[in-house]
């Protein structure tokens, strides 16, 4: 053993990682790669962090040495992926695990579509490797830059009602525990496991290893056309989403339009893209500019908005179809512009025309018909505000089961009160008049899950004025229909006690096995303990 390995980090470690690091296998020292005075952004820079240090591990021992460090010397460990999260849920002061090492394939098993990769590989990376098998994911979200551990870990979904969440192909889940232990979990071997790690938040261990149910490749024609908005509420049962595979719609509030996006699978033959309008450098710039500008003067938005929205889809305004036919992967991602905040809901799709319309009012300061009791002055919207759905019903709905088991933290599942039709009561609180609503359903039916994304961009990332407010009014409404916000998102109103009351005996559960696989919290980073354990946190 060499006395002074790794001593240049006694600072952080203390000389402990001297002997950890040793391999008497080897008669070397584990590799210890970390950076000091790193600085950690989001993507889109919405948040900065300086983690004490910054570890990139290249093999599983050099994972083990980190774990076994941070548990005896009692740091955290929070991890990140491509950090495209908005939100603080990977900001840390301690350590920062990246796993961008471990992007490898391991295996692939043509008998049952099924691959085996490194949890650092990013979903573009994954899709090439598949691409060259002649095979594809199921479904995808908006991009491709996340890492697949990334992915999971929040719940990422696309927009069809006839798939679920990304995770719903994920067969089996390996992880790395808080004494150093690899676990495997699937839906048949350490099943709590599995479904707490279907979405962990990076509280459960470090996921190394990920085994994906892969297709056959598949072409997708898409469409897309301008609907006026008033009518696609007026025939939401009747939307895009029942007749086609994938379909979502962006919603643009300053237009009264809506465009809806929908595709289904083909074989006829590629087709270019279309071309966008703001794809072009100085047009892209040159939005930005305009909103930066409006930052200042937000009553230049709706202008700004509605000539960049005659610029990209003047010609479906005019009655032109626009569409192609692409590679599955290809036409499901989208261009998502600059940075940004987003703030997206799950709810009950059949709230949609209810919330929706309440969502109009408000913005367009109607407040007896929006009962939203925060005042919209001065707040002007970016667009579109994305309406997605989901398949989030029962294969089997007598017996309620799954296909796949059901990630304990799913926040697309609607609790089964809220499930069918409602109506909403109105009552008084007893403080300050303040009208409080509650949602009343007969329990027992299932309902697809409807996502409403209220993106707020960043122009040259700056934050526009009265974003929290937006924000707080927002959340009100979807709290009244039920609603869960994305993990990875930018909500502002929600505490400990209210995640653990809209997940109840998931949330429950998930603790009780995150507790059981981390007793000593060393899982327990920053925003983990601020915004859903609390008391749970045990070292610093
Ligand atoms: C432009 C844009 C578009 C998006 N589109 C969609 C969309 O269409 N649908 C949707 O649902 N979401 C979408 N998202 C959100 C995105 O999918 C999630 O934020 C996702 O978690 C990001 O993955 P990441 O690799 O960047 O992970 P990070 O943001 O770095 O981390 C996210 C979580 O993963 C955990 N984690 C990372 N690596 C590991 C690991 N190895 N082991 C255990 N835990 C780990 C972290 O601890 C953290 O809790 C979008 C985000 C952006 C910025």
């Amino acid at each position: 053993m060499d006395p002074t390995a790794h001593s240049e980090f006694y600072k952080y470690t203390t000389p402990l990682i001297t002997p950890l690091s040793f391999d008497p296998a080897t008669s070397t020292h584990i590799p210890f790669r970390a950076t000091p005075h790193h600085t950690h952004r989001t993507w889109a820079r919405t948040y900065t962090s300086h983690p004490e240090l910054y570890l990139q591990p290249a093999s599983l021992p050099e994972l083990r040495l980190i774990i076994h460090l941070a548990r005896q010397t009692r740091k955290t460990l929070t991890l990140t992926g491509s950090s495209h999260s908005p939100s603080t849920i990977t900001q840390t002061t301690s350590w920062l695990i990246n796993l961008d090492n471990f992007s490898r394939v391991v295996s692939a098993d043509p008998t049952d579509t099924t691959i085996t990769v490194e949890a650092g590989i990013r979903l573009h990376q994954l899709l090439k490797e598949l691409d060259a098998l002649g095979w594809t994911m199921r479904n995808l979200g908006s991009i491709t830059e996340q890492s697949v551990a990334g992915a999971i870990a929040t719940g990422t979904h696309g927009s069809s009602l006839r798939h679920g969440l990304l995770s719903d192909s994920v067969v089996e889940i390996t992880i790395m525990l808080a004494n150093g232990e690899l676990v495997t979990c699937s839906k048949d071997k350490n099943t709590e496991l599995f479904r707490a790690a279907l979405v962990s938040l990076g509280a459960l261990g470090v996921v190394t290893h990920v085994k994906f149910q892969a297709v056959k490749a598949f072409d997708l024609r898409w469409t897309q056309k301008v609907v006026d908005w008033t009518e696609f509420v007026e025939n939401w049962d009747n939307a895009d989403w029942h007749h086609h595979e994938f379909a979502r719609c962006w919603w643009f509030p300053y237009s009264g339009k809506a465009v809806v996006w929908y595709a289904d699978k083909t074989e006829e033959p590629r087709t270019g893209r279309p071309a966008s309008w703001y794809a072009e450098g100085w047009r892209r710039w040159g939005y930005e500019a305009a909103l930066y500008v409006a930052t200042w003067f937000p009553s230049l938005v709706p202008v700004v908005e509605r000539w960049v929205f005659r610029m990209q889809y003047g010609k479906l305004l005019a009655g032109e179809v626009v569409g192609a036919v692409e590679k599955s992967d290809e036409a499901l991602t989208m261009d998502c512009l600059f940075s940004q905040l987003v703030n997206e809901w799950a709810i009950p799709l059949h709230h949609g025309p209810a919330a929706l319309r309440r969502l109009t009012a408000w913005l367009t300061h109607d407040l007896k018909s929006a009962n939203i009791p925060i005042s919209p002055s001065n707040i002007f919207v970016h667009a579109p505000i994305e309406v997605r759905v989901s398949n989030t019903c029962p294969t089997d709905p007598t017996t309620s089961a799954f296909e796949t088991p059901r990630p304990f933290l799913d926040q697309s599942i609607v609790p089964s009160a809220l499930l069918s039709p409602s109506s909403l009561s109105t009552s008084t609180t007893a403080e300050g008049g303040a009208t409080e609503k509650t949602v009343s359903s007969p329990a027992g039916s299932e309902s697809p899950t409807l996502y409403l994304n209220a993106t707020l961009y960043r122009p040259f990332h700056r934050n526009p004025p009265h974003w929290q407010r937006y924000y707080t009014a927002f959340e009100l409404l979807m709290k009244e229909y039920g609603g869960k916000p994305h993990w990875a998102k930018n909500c502002v109103s929600v505490g400990r006690e209210e995640w653990a009351g809209m997940y109840g005996e998931g949330m429950r559960r998930w603790r009780e096995v995150r507790r059981g696989v981390d007793p000593e919290g060393v899982f327990v980073g920053e925003w983990l303990s601020g915004c859903v354990l609390g008391e749970e946190k045990e070292v610093q």
